[in-house]
């Protein structure tokens, strides 16, 4: 009959409505969020293996609730990427992002050392949208943040999109300065001959990657493979998920230049990142 059994739409699957129910929720609280301004950027350092100088930090956005408990972006990104919020999310990160780097930037040139980039995630939706280089440039100027001082990250899968827009505005954005980083370089599907066409600076080995060095010899191999080839294309080498001072060892003797991880420091508000960098270095 009609609406009855475990997979019938019509019926009332108390589960799926529940699920229903609960994105529905996320989705107009997601709304009241962007109108009230209540997400949070925090920041994890990228460090240079060779001496614990900090050579950036990634922007990680964070969704505080009135209970003080944070919802993590792996709960609110896909939904924001499936509704369209992400791209009011996304330039809100932008702009915050960029105008943190600037202010730290003008403390660090004033105390003579030197500045920092800013590393900020973009969604395939945002990098798709033709506006999007556009975003970038005004967020760039009204934060008076040079160009070479931001790197967006964008992984594999975002990048391909049949219309070509997504290729189009990095391309637009490196012509400009600014830094393109692979994301999660090894989980993706495409071919190493596609990485020689990317308009790309950097890749970041994932985490997944990074967890079986140096103690997994196969993963170590691939690891040092993948270096090899981003040096040969004169790519920056960074690793992501870098938990022990013997993986900080094997990666920077495969020749990795930057890491990120644990070992150094977690993701942290922006009060606590700005204190770190007055100390300059991590370890
Ligand atoms: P991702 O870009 O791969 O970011 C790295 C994730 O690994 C972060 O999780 C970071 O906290 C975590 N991580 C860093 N070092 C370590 C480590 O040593 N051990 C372990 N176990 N984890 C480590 P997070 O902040 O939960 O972010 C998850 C994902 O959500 C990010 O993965 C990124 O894809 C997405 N995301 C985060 N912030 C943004 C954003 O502002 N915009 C967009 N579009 N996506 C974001
Ligand atoms: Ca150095
Ligand atoms: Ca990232
Ligand atoms: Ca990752």
């Amino acid at each position: 009959a009609k609406g009855s059994g475990p997979n019938s739409w019509r019926g009332y699957d108390p589960r799926l409505r529940a699920e229903l129910a609960r994105a529905a929720a996320r989705r107009s609280g997601l709304d009241r969020a962007l109108a009230e301004g209540s997400f949070e950027l925090y920041y994890q350092p990228i460090v240079w293996l060779d001496d614990g100088d900090i050579g950036g930090f990634e922007a990680l956005v964070r969704w505080p609730q009135p209970d003080g408990t944070i919802i993590m972006p792996d709960d609110f990104i896909p939904l924001a990427e499936a509704t369209g919020q992400i791209l009011p999310l996304g330039r809100w990160i932008l702009r915050t992002a960029t105008e943190q780097a600037a202010r730290w930037n003008e403390a660090r040139l004033a105390a003579g050392v030197a500045p920092v980039k800013i590393s900020v995630n973009v969604s395939a939706h945002q990098l798709r949208d033709p506006g999007f280089p556009d975003e970038v440039g005004k967020a760039l100027t009204d934060a008076g943040l040079d160009p070479a001082f931001l790197m967006v990250e964008a992984t594999e899968s975002a990048l391909i999109d049949r219309a070509g827009q997504a290729l189009a505005n990095l391309r637009t954005l490196t012509q400009h300065g600014v830094g393109v980083s692979l994301d999660d370089f090894g989980t993706g599907y495409s071919s190493l001959s596609y990485l020689r066409d990317l308009p790309v600076s950097a890749l970041k080995i994932d985490k997944a990657f990074v967890d079986g060095v140096p103690a997994e010899p196969r993963q170590t191999a691939l690891v040092k493979g993948i270096i090899g080839i981003a040096k040969s294309l004169t790519l920056m080498v960074v690793a992501e998920g870098v938990e022990t001072r013997e993986q900080r060892r094997a990666l920077q003797n495969m020749g990795a230049d930057l890491g990120q991880g644990y070992l150094y420091a977690r993701p942290m508000p922006v009060r606590e990142a700005s204190e770190l960098m007055r100390a300059g270095r991590v370890k």
